[in-house]
């Protein structure tokens, strides 16, 4: 298997056909001139790559230490990393002549990045979002609807993302011409590679741009984790070099001891869910709800090539509280001008905690994954 013993295809029969058809597609995909260059246009003119690797030089001064580097994917279309994936996966889509795309979405962040490249290349897109995750989620549920979207309301289970995920599959199972877009590196084997490989070009540019700017690798890397994509998409072109430390931050909520959090690696439990095997928060043999103050993170396990570099311990995992991202929120907001996104506000504070080990000559990469407008209702309400 490709990450030891993790990964997998955990679902029925009838749906390994289909994930069969991807995988074959996908991997001629990979290997026709034509696709990538598609791929790299969309990239460039419509998502506005490369995003630019920028020196945190006032963050860096008031933290001491080795200088902090931000990779800007909140600059990119949409806000967010999230539609270099979304617009590699509808190019497979549209390769494979489907007409009519799925998705699911928990904070709708996905859901909109899966609903604006729907619109882009005209195809029928249908959003699945638990009943519950809608309520609180309004704007996004407008934003997918505008973009011309149908959003379906899931109302089994606990109303949450991971029913979203269960409806979205069984969905897929039912109809020949849906091709179902998952938002994160999760999920059955090809989708953890397919989402690496449309991710990667984070790293890939990152590691361009420090070389020009600073004529040597960074000391350190660091990510936020929730599914694991923006985390494993800066990672990739680093995972061979080992004299640089990689971070994958999760998301620590209230505490890890209040039990209101988002680590899979800290309860140190392997499953399975949504057709993959890693480390699953579980608790009595179920599923335990996730929790973070930033929607994004909040998801209940991690995708199998996390659980297997941990395991090798390639990647060093950490997590950050709700209280220690707002301050780093804070912190970028009024030292540099960049409103960070919740989610990405996690790697700042890591970086914040350990860029004091590292010298003054050294320098560290922070993926910065999307902004923070959609979070200012949340940090206004606890002020
Ligand atoms: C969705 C999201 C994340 C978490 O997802 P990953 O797949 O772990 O990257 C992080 N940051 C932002 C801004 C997001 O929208």
């Amino acid at each position: 298997m490709k990450y030891g013993r993790f990964g997998g295809q955990y679902v029925p029969p009838e749906l390994k056909g289909k994930l069969q058809e991807i995988k074959k597609e996908f991997k001629e995909a990979k290997k026709d001139k034509k696709f990538l260059e598609e791929y790299q246009y969309y990239l460039k003119q419509y998502v506005g790559r490369p995003s630019p690797l920028y020196f945190a030089k006032n963050l860096t001064e008031k933290v001491g230490g080795a200088k902090i580097y931000l990779k800007r994917e909140d600059l990119n279309h949409t806000g967010a990393h999230k539609i270099n994936n979304a617009i590699g996966q509808i190019l497979l889509a549209k390769r494979m002549n489907k007409t009519h795309v799925i998705a699911e979405t928990g904070a709708g962040q996905h859901g909109v990045a899966t609903a604006t490249v729907c619109s882009l290349f005209n195809m029928k897109c249908t959003i699945f979002m638990g009943k519950e995750d809608a309520r609180r989620q309004q704007v996004n549920v407008e934003r997918m609807k505008m973009l011309g979207a149908e959003v379906v309301e899931v109302t089994r289970g606990e109303q949450v993302l991971k029913d979203a995920v269960d409806e979205a599959f069984e969905y897929l199972l039912k109809h020949d011409d849906v091709f179902y877009l998952i938002g994160s590196a999760v999920g059955p084997s090809p989708y953890p590679e397919m989402v690496e490989y449309f991710q990667k070009v984070i790293g890939q540019e990152a590691k361009k741009q420090i070389l020009k700017q600073e004529k040597h690798l960074p000391k350190a890397i660091i990510a936020c984790v929730g599914g694991g994509s923006n985390s494993i998409g800066l990672f990739h072109d680093f995972l061979y070099d080992l004299d640089v430390d990689i971070y994958g931050v999760e998301a620590a909520g209230k505490g890890l001891e209040t039990g209101l959090h988002s680590s899979a690696f800290y309860m140190n439990k392997v499953g399975i869910l949504h057709g993959m095997k890693t480390y699953i928060m579980q608790e009595n043999g179920k599923v335990k709800d996730a929790y973070s103050i930033s929607a994004g993170l909040d998801y209940p396990g991690v995708g199998p090539e996390h659980a297997y570099l941990k395991d090798i311990g390639r990647v060093k995992y950490d997590s950050v509280t709700d209280d220690e991202a707002v301050e780093a929120f804070k912190t970028l907001t009024r030292l540099e001008g960049i409103i960070p996104a919740l989610e990405s506000s996690h790697a700042i504070a890591y970086a914040m905690k350990i860029a004091k080990k590292y010298k003054k000559e050294d320098s560290i990469i922070v993926n910065l994954s999307g902004r923070g407008d959609k979070d200012l209702n949340t940090i206004l309400n606890l002020l």
